[in-house]
């Protein structure tokens, strides 16, 4: 049981993470100071049209900034650190993160442009660190990036343990394993709940090391008879290492292509997370000019984003260059759940432009780098929670979790599966619900945060699967006829000079609405070929109407 409770009350508002993967952000709240562990981004949808990334909405903060003493990073991936400058924009928080989460978020400041602003703190794991109210302990986790942190955040109501990603490897590729001690020293003082990983709740068994990849690449490489490119996240650190070990093996040299990937990789190497031979990195346009069986290409895009260099090379789109016959193309990533069919296409794409694709089914070019089943019930006996809070997962994710969390004896009432917004209270050492608050998505794009909302997407989504219809009306402004017929403008819908009924009963639909309309003559037009449209086609195109009274 844990000790020294108090009866003030200890809030957990998961702003992200929870019932999707991606934009991982928790808030902690005690005695008016809050806590805010990781600013992610979640990466669009195949349905979302025109948007770059979604960070998580948290307006529940904006009414009480002065109030974050600081903001936590567990690690360096993109689902926990991209949305920092977004947050730094509103919350001028102190940011403590550990070496090299600090050198890929001080890569993201930069490029966002408010690295001025940003207060940032070097921990490392092992640290405790005082946050306004919030002892916070870090300890070390493996996962597929390294110095990734697991926390302990005590404050007078009780001790939490956040996971943050993890997988329990003995056999890491920086030789890191995670540190059982602390987590055991953790329980032995009283955990009164964990917020845990639940990426792989429905995989059995126990994740395979990082290690495993190692054989595969290196047929890869034995095979490949031109140049290799592998592409995988800029963050993933560890990956980008086995990549380097492969290629000093296969006598290849290694280029980074693209700049997050560049920066990302000279920032790893400054700080000693990323070890490769100085003869072994050659600047891309050198490599572009050797024999293609002598180069690896380590490039960005295993998530298929159309902006990244595969997604770039998939399409011919690429500035510096284009694929060839004889790539070996490596996807060393798992699609991101809600992904596959983006990916698929990219893979399909490069195969058509002539290159060899290795992707995840194919050869394990990629291992998972969070917790499964077996890892997952290791972890809840060594941490022995009283109360479970599922993150980081679907909903299916999070309720598999909890099933796994009831085998080892939590009561069904002691876990909270929940989603995003809702609060959750310790009060007394006691779990409950509280209400809820703004958790849904604000959509990134090219030009702006958040101004492209809900009813934009669905417009977007109306025009891309059934067009618009423009209708221009000349109408009398003394008798409210039709002066002419009216001008009917169609894209994406159907072809109008061939559906000559259709085009036909469209201008009578317009004549009749214009003819009985007694009010907002726009709107009775709008409506009417709504309808009208929906009934003919069972499509509902997007209808503007203009009126021009003469
Ligand atoms: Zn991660
Ligand atoms: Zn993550």
């Amino acid at each position: 049981m844990a000790k020294n409770k108090s009866n003030k009350t200890l809030r957990v508002i998961p702003l992200g993470g929870l019932g999707e993967i991606g934009k991982n952000m928790t808030v902690f709240e005690y005695g008016g100071d809050i806590l805010i562990v990781d600013t992610g981004i979640m990466f669009p949808e195949g349905d979302m049209l025109g948007i770059d990334y979604i960070i998580p909405d948290f307006q529940y903060l904006m009414d009480k900034r002065d109030r974050v003493k600081g903001i936590v990073i567990t690690h360096g991936h993109e689902d926990h650190t991209g949305a920092i400058h977004h947050v730094l924009q509103e919350i001028n928080a102190p940011i403590y993160a550990t070496p090299l989460t600090r050198g890929l978020l001080e890569v993201k400041l930069a490029r966002g442009g408010v690295h001025q602003k940003a207060k940032l703190h070097t921990v490392n794991a092992g640290d405790t660190v005082q946050i306004g109210q919030f002892t916070v302990e870090f300890a070390h986790v493996c996962h597929s990036i390294p110095d990734c942190v697991a926390l302990g955040i005590t404050t007078p109501a009780g001790l939490i343990v956040h996971t943050g990603d993890y997988k329990l490897d003995h056999t890491p590729v920086d030789n890191w394993p995670t540190d059982y001690a602390k987590l055991a020293e953790w329980a032995g003082r009283g955990v009164m709940a964990m917020l845990a990983d639940s990426t792989n709740a429905d995989k059995a068994g126990w994740t395979p090391s990082e290690r495993v990849i190692e054989p595969a690449f290196d047929k890869v490489f034995r095979e490949a008879k031109g140049r290799i490119l592998v592409a995988t996240f800029a963050s993933l650190i560890s990956r980008i290492q086995q990549v380097a070990e492969a290629a000093q093996r296969h006598g290849r040299k290694m280029a980074f292509v693209g700049t997050s990937m560049r920066e990302n990789a000279k920032m790893a190497v400054q700080l000693g997370y990323l070890k490769v031979d100085d003869e072994l990195v050659v600047p891309i346009d050198d490599a572009l000019k050797m024999r293609p069986d002598q180069v690896v290409l380590m490039c960005t895009g295993s998530q298929g984003e159309p902006s990244s260099i595969v997604g770039r090379l998939a399409t011919g789109t690429n500035r510096q260059f284009d694929l060839v016959a004889g790539d070996t193309v490596v996807l060393s990533s798992h699609p991101i759940p809600g992904n596959e069919e983006t990916v698929s296409k990219v893979i399909n794409k490069l195969f058509q432009r002539g290159a060899h694709v290795i992707y995840d089914p194919i050869a394990a070019v990629h291992v998972s780098g969070h917790a499964s089943q077996d890892e997952m019930l290791f972890m809840l006996n060594l941490v022995k929670p009283e109360y479970l809070i599922p993150v980081h997962g679907e909903l299916r994710h999070l309720h598999q979790h909890a099933k796994l969390a009831q085998r080892v004896g939590l009561a069904p009432e002691d876990i909270a599966v929940i989603e995003n917004g809702q609060v959750v209270e310790f009060r007394n050492g006691k779990m409950h619900l509280a209400e809820r608050v703004p958790g849904g998505y604000v959509f990134v794009d090219g030009s702006g945060v958040g101004d492209i909302g809900p009813s934009v997407m669905r417009e977007r989504e109306a025009l891309a699967r059934d067009g618009f219809i423009f209708v221009n009306l000349k109408i009398d402004d003394v008798t409210g006829h039709l002066l002419t017929e009216p001008e009917i403008i169609t894209r994406g819908f159907v072809y109008m000079r061939d559906s000559d009924q259709l085009l036909a009963e469209t201008r009578r639909q317009i004549e009749k609405a214009v003819a009985q309309s007694n009010g907002n003559l726009q709107n009775s037009v709008e409506q009417s070929l709504r309808n009208f449209f929906f009934d003919a086609t069972k499509r509902r195109p997007m209808i503007f109407v203009v009126v021009n009274k003469q």
